[in-house]
């Protein structure tokens, strides 16, 4: 006999593991497979932002933008570990919008999902504060407003461990290959690299971001799944640019924004791009003229622009974005939408588009959509939940916690270790007397230790998923200690 679920979540993004951990906790039995890595579609290439898109607000997404902003406060309380407030600065230039126009913009960001314990926007000198570090002389006037970075590919782990540890069964590179209906649900087939599995599920939900219409209607058989638009955004990361722990929204000529965020400590990563595509397959590729646009987004703004010999890192991600016919892909709107669909008894729901910030709300949205066919649940939970390691009331009290308890091991790797795992790390580092308790060393933060917990407790299995998606360590170290990385996970 198969094993049969309530639910089965196929897609290990964002949208999928907010929505398995939420089904999780209300009591169902929940699937979730993922046919490549956690977080290894699109989930992983944002611009790391938990915001309400201040941007947004020119295209009249009030409902998006409130609920996103009102996010930002749930999710900081819920992981500080990974996520954590964010100033942003805004250099005005006359050519790009007027003054007024960006005072309104703030004016309604700021009230439109109450900030709490976020900073308020307000206007400043440039050429007289720290706002101004870095950014070019001509450049007088700005304005501040604050929004969270947030750990993306981390985000949708931290999802999955807690959606098992609240009864999920989580499943990495699981294809889901077939779905047959069945007067009961579904019936599943899974495939694996060596071999295939049959599952049942009452209720199937389709998270596969860019491949939903796909999966859609080449596998659930729905021929009504509707179109995913595919709007590529490419990002570059180059040595730190400007000082300061705030992030730059640049205007760029064609209307749109770039933003210049501090990244991993020594560096900056500059994005987006907005260009449409219609190969999936293309979705990671970043073009060069990507690289340019972005290189020349930033160049009217900072003192010491970079040029593409700096740009030690890219990735590219896609968007899969509702088709509702707007021809410009930088006005087609962030919001969701949730398609229900039916083969006799047999439903599918259908996720398409969204946020990383709004898949918590998302998954609500989901599983009051899919009560009506799903055994009775408990009501709403997530908004007071802690993700797992987020238990932290001041992480520099943590860490002073951590120093005291190891006091051989060097604090600066403690600090770092702590923006990863928050209270977790104490389990991590049990039993550790010194540094040779840390086993190997592959360079930059990166230990055998560290290593292990993420291969037994995080489902990492390949060298990237350990140097690009579990950490970023892939920036710290040289291609050897990386190449050193994935051979030692290919054993
Ligand atoms: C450039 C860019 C910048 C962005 N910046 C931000 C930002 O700053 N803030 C923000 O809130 N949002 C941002 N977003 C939006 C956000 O990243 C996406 O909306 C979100 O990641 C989509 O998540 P998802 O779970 O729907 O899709 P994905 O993350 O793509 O997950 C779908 C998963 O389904 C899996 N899958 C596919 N087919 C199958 C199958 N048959 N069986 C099993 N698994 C399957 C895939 O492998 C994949 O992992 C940005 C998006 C882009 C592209």
């Amino acid at each position: 006999m198969s094993e049969h679920y309530n639910l089965l979540v196929i897609g290990g993004g964002v949208n999928g593991a907010a929505i398995a951990r939420d089904a999780s906790g209300r009591g169902l039995k929940v699937l979730l497979a993922e046919r490549r890595d956690l977080a290894s579609g699109t989930s992983q290439t944002s611009s790391k932002l938990i915001h309400g898109g201040l941007r947004y607000l020119e295209h009249l997404e009030f409902r998006l933008v409130r609920e996103s902003l009102l996010e930002r406060e749930v999710l900081l309380k819920s992981a500080p570990h990974i996520i954590r407030p964010l100033n942003f600065v805004l250099p005005w230039i006359a050519a790009r919008r007027s003054a007024l126009r960006v005072h309104v913009g703030l004016f309604i960001y700021d009230r439109l999902g109450g900030r709490g314990s976020l900073p308020a926007s307000h206007q400043v000198n440039l050429r007289r504060t720290p706002w101004g570090r870095g950014l070019k002389n001509h450049l007088r006037l700005g304005f501040t407003y604050a929004d969270c970075w947030v750990d993306d590919s981390r985000f949708v782990v931290l999802m999955a461990m807690d959606a098992q540890n609240r009864g999920a069964t989580v499943m990495t590179r699981t294809d889901v290959t077939a779905m047959t209906p069945t007067d009961k649900g579904w019936q599943v087939t899974l495939t694996q690299a060596n071999s295939e599995k049959q599952v049942s599920a009452q209720v199937v939900v389709n998270a596969t971001g860019v491949r939903a219409d796909r999966v859609g209607r080449e596998i659930a058989g729905v021929a009504e799944t509707p179109q995913v638009r595919l709007v590529k955004g490419s990002h570059i990361v180059v040595p730190r640019i400007h000082a300061g722990d705030h992030a730059l929204i640049l205007q760029n000529e064609d209307g749109r924004v770039v933003f210049v965020l501090p990244f991993e400590r020594k560096f900056s990563l500059i994005g987006t791009t907005d260009t449409p595509i219609t190969d999936p397959e293309r979705e990671h590729v970043v073009d060069e003229a990507e690289v340019d646009y972005l290189l020349r987004a930033v160049a009217p703004y900072v003192k010491q622009a970079p040029g593409p010999e700096d740009v030690v890192w890219s990735f590219a991600g896609t968007r899969p974005l509702k088709d509702d016919g707007d021809n410009n892909p930088s006005s087609a709107s962030r919001d969701y939408s949730l398609e229900l669909s039916s083969r006799g008894d047999a439903r599918v729901l259908t996720v398409i588009g969204g946020k990383i910030t709004t898949s918590r709300k998302l998954a609500e949205a989901v599983l009051s959509r899919l009560a009506p066919h799903l055994p009775r649940m408990s009501g709403t939970w997530t908004a007071r939940a802690k993700l797992p390691g987020g238990d932290l009331t001041d992480i520099e009290i943590y860490h002073d916690r951590l120093r005291v308890d190891f006091p051989n091991l060097n604090p600066i790797y403690l600090r770092h270790l702590i923006d990863r795992h928050g209270s977790l790390c104490h389990d991590i580092l049990e039993g550790c007397e010194t540094g040779a308790d840390l086993g190997r060393h592959f360079g930059g933060d990166l230990y055998q230790r560290e290593i292990d917990w993420l291969k037994d407790r995080e489902w990492a299995v390949s060298g990237d998923d350990i140097l690009w998606r579990r950490t970023k360590c892939g920036l710290q170290l040289s291609p050897e200690q990386r190449e050193a990385v994935m051979e030692s996970m290919a054993q």
